[in-house]
């Protein structure tokens, strides 16, 4: 366990899930760890259990960044890292996988794309400043092995997850001349509300979401820029995806 005292991080999505083992796990560790998620209710029960600054943030929303993070600045002194974890599936929660997603993408598209890709982009531009006046800062970005290969029960899904796996590999070089990193962390299937029931119901190899917050931690302390790191069940190795080069031509 790192001493993270002095440290501010944000964390997105902060309510439940991966977002709230992150924020447990890093305010265990001393740092001021800010919640932000649109869910107040889950907000004040965390902030209650762990010490953490609840704030609530549409990350859909770029003006509503940019008023969080100078208001975490003024309260905190600075921000050292953000984690960039929110995120929502095509159907919501509570729905079957099984379902058809067809009209579920025609009702619930925009939103998708704006807390799963706009949630990102916006991220990362309102927290630049901050992070470069500390002289150094670090962003994650949770993903997930959706970003990597088909998956056919939630096209839309895969799309937003690809989508901001292509936005952290290019903003790395950009990013690190100002001293920052950012990458990203791929899941396999986690235990958490995300799931649909009928997915969660017959999983086995889920992994906990703490396993998914120390994989993001530990990227996050890395010295790694523009990554993509996959991270399934405990048993197995976090590790770092290598994409096939084909700049002239075919791989190989
Ligand atoms: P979760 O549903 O438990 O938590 C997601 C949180 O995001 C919720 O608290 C929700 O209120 C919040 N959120 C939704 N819209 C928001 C908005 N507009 N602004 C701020 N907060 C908002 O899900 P989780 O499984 O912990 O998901 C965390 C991340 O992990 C997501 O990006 C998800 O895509 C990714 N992921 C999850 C799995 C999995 O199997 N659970 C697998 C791979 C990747």
């Amino acid at each position: 366990m790192g001493d993270r005292t002095g440290k501010v991080v944000v964390v997105t999505g902060g309510a439940s899930g991966v977002g709230a083992a992150l924020v447990r796990r890093l305010a265990d560790e001393g740092a001021t760890v800010v919640a932000a998620d649109v869910d107040e209710g889950g907000l004040a029960g965390l902030a209650a259990g762990s010490g953490a600054d609840p704030v609530r943030l549409d990350v859909a929303d770029a003006d509503e960044w940019e008023e969080a993070l100078a208001s975490v600045v003024d309260r905190h002194g600075g921000l050292d890292a953000v984690c960039l974890n929110a995120g929502v599936m095509t159907r919501p929660r509570g729905v079957a996988m099984d379902d058809d997603p067809i009209d579920w993408m025609r009702r619930r598209y925009r939103q998708l794309v704006s807390v799963n890709i706009d949630g990102v982009v916006f991220g990362v531009l309102a927290a630049l400043p901050h992070l470069e006046a500390r002289g150094r800062g670090s962003i994650v970005v949770t993903a997930s092995v959706a970003g990597l290969m088909a998956q056919p029960p939630d096209p839309t899904y895969a799309m937003s997850k690809h989508a901001v796996i292509g936005f952290v590999r290019s903003m790395g070089p950009a990013l690190a001349a100002r001293g920052v990193s950012i990458n990203a962390v791929c899941p396999g299937g986690v235990d958490t509300p995300l799931v649909p029931p009928d997915y969660r119901a017959m999983a086995r190899d889920f992994a906990p979401p703490e396993h998914i917050a120390d994989a993001i931690i530990g990227v996050l302390d890395s010295d790694d820029t523009g990554g993509v790191w996959v991270a399934y069940a405990p048993e197995q190795p976090v590790w770092r995806y290598e994409f096939a080069d084909c700049r002239h031509g075919p791989p190989g």
